[in-house]
């Protein structure tokens, strides 16, 4: 076999990508990306790899979340707080509940493209490409809207760097100091129901942090910042190649457009161009896991994408659905134990548990969300392995993407607030919920 390149997937099959009408400007805009500097570097990504296979062991939890697919109109401050606000907190409660530490990553700078399961969308008799994502098309259904420009691949690096820019900003600069709650409070979080027990949450880590200090000698500025990190898939092939690094000191190659990427449900056939693409770089990897996954085609795929078995190397991230987990999972266990693959077992409840409604709207029902995550666990706890992380789409907003949920929406909410082009998100009640629920889960 030769050398791996960055460009070794163009001789395998790529499914999902976009087709563009003049291949020259595309290759123009890669030739551009690949002299761009890049937007993470490899000790970020070993230091992350290294904190992966803790969560592998047990010993901390992965809190992966953010849109189904980050839009360019959101490349803005507010959106960019809130995400990150939402993820702290929901961390936060981790952390208390599990007595573990917490591995945040934003499915954020960078989420910018979609699998469809049509190439083409027809309406009223018209038929135009699928949206697939910003830096592919744009969603409004006209020919101009929907034809891929490769342009847009600059855009998302561009939204990518500001974005990423003042996450790091906010998570060195004081924004993420425990000892500031204002900064870790949204508004409605006091009209929950839950609200109590979140307030006395934030007393209780900031009355031990406080004695740390004094008996510790931690310092303050040791607490003020907080380690995060960012994910996307790895869908759109010549992009992830352009941002594909030779690490001399390494003598490896970095996807260093993201610390994490992973392979999506539709794209990990052991012969396609995504999984030869993953396979060379050094990156963690998430790999979907969903019912069409078979016990052998799982440790096939463990053994080409992490043939030297390094631990934090891969994450699976199950998105069964909750009728089907209790089907799937167990023999997918059995399969990766027995083979001895160190793998990050992590929950995705998000995308086996998609609906359309009457009116056409897709939501998800937060009480079937909940339910895939207990799920997960039971089983883990019965198999004796662990759920070392969970996968969500949400978002800080107040939007009314999913159904249910303390806050009681009901589908005829759903037009209220509905943004996302893609998968519905959820809100930050909700996903607060989440949070409070494993880590209550955890306490039991
Ligand atoms: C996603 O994570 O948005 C997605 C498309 O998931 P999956 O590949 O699991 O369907
Ligand atoms: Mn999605």
């Amino acid at each position: 076999m030769n050398e791996w390149q960055p460009s070794s997937w163009r001789s395998k099959t790529a499914l999902q990508q976009p087709i563009y009408a003049d291949p020259q400007e595309l290759d123009a805009v890669v030739d551009e990306l690949s002299t761009r500097p890049p937007l993470v570097t490899s000790w970020e990504v070993e230091r992350l790899k290294t904190q992966l296979a803790s969560a592998a062991r047990g010993d901390a939890f992965l809190l992966q979340g953010g849109d189904c697919s980050e839009s360019f109109d959101a490349c803005r401050a507010d959106p960019i707080e809130k995400k990150l606000k939402v993820l702290l907190q929901m961390s936060l409660v981790l952390v208390y509940g599990m007595r573990k530490p917490v591995i945040r990553v934003g499915r954020i700078a960078g989420q910018y493209a979609k699998p469809r399961s049509s190439d083409l969308e027809t309406r009223d008799g018209v038929e135009l490409p699928s949206y697939r994502g910003d830096c592919v098309n744009r969603s409004p259904f006209t020919a101009q809207d929907r034809c891929p420009q490769p342009a847009n691949l600059i855009g998302a690096f561009d939204r990518s760097a500001q974005t990423l820019n003042y996450l790091r900003a906010l998570t060195e600069g004081g924004f993420a100091d425990i000892k500031h709650p204002e900064n870790w409070e949204l508004d409605f979080v006091t009209q929950s129901s839950r609200s109590g027990q979140y307030h006395q949450m934030v007393r209780g880590i900031s009355d031990s942090l406080d004695l740390l200090g004094v008996i510790g000698g931690v310092s303050r500025s040791d607490l003020s910042r907080v380690d995060f990190y960012t994910s996307h898939e790895a869908l759109l092939l010549p992009y992830e190649q352009a941002l594909t690094r030779r690490a001399i000191a390494r003598d490896g190659w970095y996807n260093l457009g993201t610390h994490y990427p992973w392979i999506g449900d539709r794209t990990r056939q052991i012969d396609g161009a995504h999984v030869e693409y993953c396979r060379g770089i050094r990156n963690p990897i998430g790999v979907k896991v969903g019912p069409s996954t078979t016990a052998d085609g799982l440790i096939e795929l463990l053994d080409v994408l992490n043939p030297s078995r390094e631990a934090g190397r891969m994450t699976l991230i199950c998105r069964f659905g909750a009728s089907k987990i209790a089907g799937c999972l167990p023999a997918l266990i059995d399969a990766v134990v027995a083979s001895k693959h160190p793998v990050l077992w992590s929950v995705d409840p998000m995308h086996g548990n998609t609906i359309t409604t009457d009116q056409g709207i897709k939501t998800r029902h937060f009480d079937q969300i909940l339910d895939e995550v207990r799920q997960a666990f039971a089983i883990h706890a019965e198999q004796g392995t662990v759920v070392g992380g969970i996968h969500l789409e949400l978002t800080g907003n107040e939007v009314t993407e999913c159904i249910g949920g303390s806050g009681g929406l009901g589908s005829g909410d759903l037009v209220r607030a509905y943004e996302s082009s893609v998968d519905p998100r959820l809100n930050y009640e909700q996903a607060m919920e989440i949070a409070f629920l494993i880590a209550g889960q955890a306490r039991e």
